[in-house]
């Protein structure tokens, strides 16, 4: 079996309800590159980059693709060690690594299918038959009612069945996002998991007087404190506060982590694994934060593609650390608007009482609905 031909599909949708973060910028349309490589069996494999879509695109169409065509699709780490070392002279993190994650995630998903296996099963098998899903949503959309927003769409997803929730922030101001956290806090009770998300936007000082206050709230996770580049910061933070401090989604490959996993800058690490490198990279992140006592948790924000990887990634993680009442790994199951997260997979992908079954079909365990890529097709 080689690979025949490769195909990125951008497509984008508009969003009716506009909403930001902590980054500013506004969230209006919704989108993503997948990547589609046929074999010469006739197997096909779907794969997504995160990040702009059009440039996933361009890096897999011009500097990609042509070196995988003819290759046998089972020689995944081969094929990777290939790519990266074809391109790390310009191209070590970024989008260069997300164009390789599409690719690998089509490849073990054809892989999958060739084997009649789930993906799971080709990573040594599921810990477990379903994952405890968290919500991430409670962005700011109407900034004149930001508490009363967030208490809302907290409360509509206790009701929908969920767990666990993670929320936004950074106002500008301690005592705003204290009094906005805790009023989701007193909204969903005290036995719903309760984290936050600050897309990086205080400094340590800062990051370090709103964690304490947090900490009073029973917060899970205060999630990208302060900046990815800071790694110095991290370790300040992450000895200053009780609770545990996560990052790492715009973290890339196995080098782009070392540092932080070894200095143990973080508590837990989120790579992405449409970004980080793939399935294969994020195997060997999640084994070496293993070995130094740092969890892994991955980050998603995709369409149903990178959620089922996602979800076979997790599957194959073992609890962090076993016990007989373990922390099992969450995933991430972001609830903003996106057309691509619900409809492009025949069967959508759901959750029950704030829990996600793992797909157990060949590959991904997902089909794929074209006409959805049709309707929304950018190029
Ligand atoms: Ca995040």
């Amino acid at each position: 079996m080689k690979i025949k031909n490769v195909t990125c599909h951008v497509i984008s949708s508009a969003v009716e309800a506009p909403f930001t973060s902590s980054r500013g910028w506004l969230y209006k349309r919704r989108g993503t590159c997948l990547v589609e490589i046929e074999t010469s069996d006739g197997i096909i494999g779907w794969g997504e980059c995160y990040g702009p879509p059009a440039v996933a695109k361009a890096f897999i169409d011009t500097q990609l693709s042509s070196h995988i065509i003819g290759r046998d699709p089972f020689d995944v780490e081969v094929i990777w060690e290939f790519l990266y070392n074809r391109i790390k002279d310009y191209g070590q993190s970024g989008m260069a690594i997300a164009a390789i994650s599409g690719i690998d995630i089509a490849l073990w998903d054809i892989i999958g299918k060739a084997c009649g296996k789930p993906i799971h099963k080709l990573l040594g098998g599921a810990f477990r038959t379903e994952v405890d899903a968290y919500a991430t949503g409670l962005y700011f959309t109407n900034t004149d009612r930001l508490i009363a927003e967030a208490v809302e769409e907290a409360q509509g997803y206790v009701q929908d069945g969920f767990k666990a929730i993670k929320m936004k922030i950074g106002l500008g101001s301690i005592e705003h996002d204290y009094e906005r956290v805790a009023a989701v806090r007193e909204a969903v009770g005290p036995s719903i998991r309760l984290m936050v998300d600050a897309n990086h936007c205080f400094s340590v000082p800062t990051a370090i007087r709103l964690g304490r206050k947090l900490e009073q709230l029973n917060i899970e996770w205060f999630e990208e404190p302060i900046s990815p580049e800071d790694i110095d910061g991290y370790v300040e933070v992450t000895r200053a506060l009780d609770m545990a401090v996560a990052g790492g989604e715009n973290g890339f490959t196995r080098w782009g982590f070392r540092d932080t996993i070894t200095r143990k800058a973080m508590d837990i690490v989120q790579p992405d694994v449409c970004a980080a490198g793939g399935l294969t990279e994020s195997k060997k992140i999640a084994t070496l934060a293993s070995a130094h006592g740092v969890e892994c948790v991955p980050h998603a924000w995709g369409s149903a593609v990178g959620l089922a990887a996602t979800i076979h990634f997790l599957a194959a993680l073992p609890d962090q650390p076993p016990s007989l009442f373990p922390f099992q790994p969450m995933l991430e199951f972001e609830q903003c608007e996106n057309p691509f997260r619900d409809h492009l997979a025949c069967e959508p992908i759901t959750q029950v009482n704030g829990k996600v079954r793992i797909p157990d079909g060949a590959g991904l365990g997902i089909e794929i609905d074209r006409s959805v890529i049709e309707k929304y097709r950018d190029a």
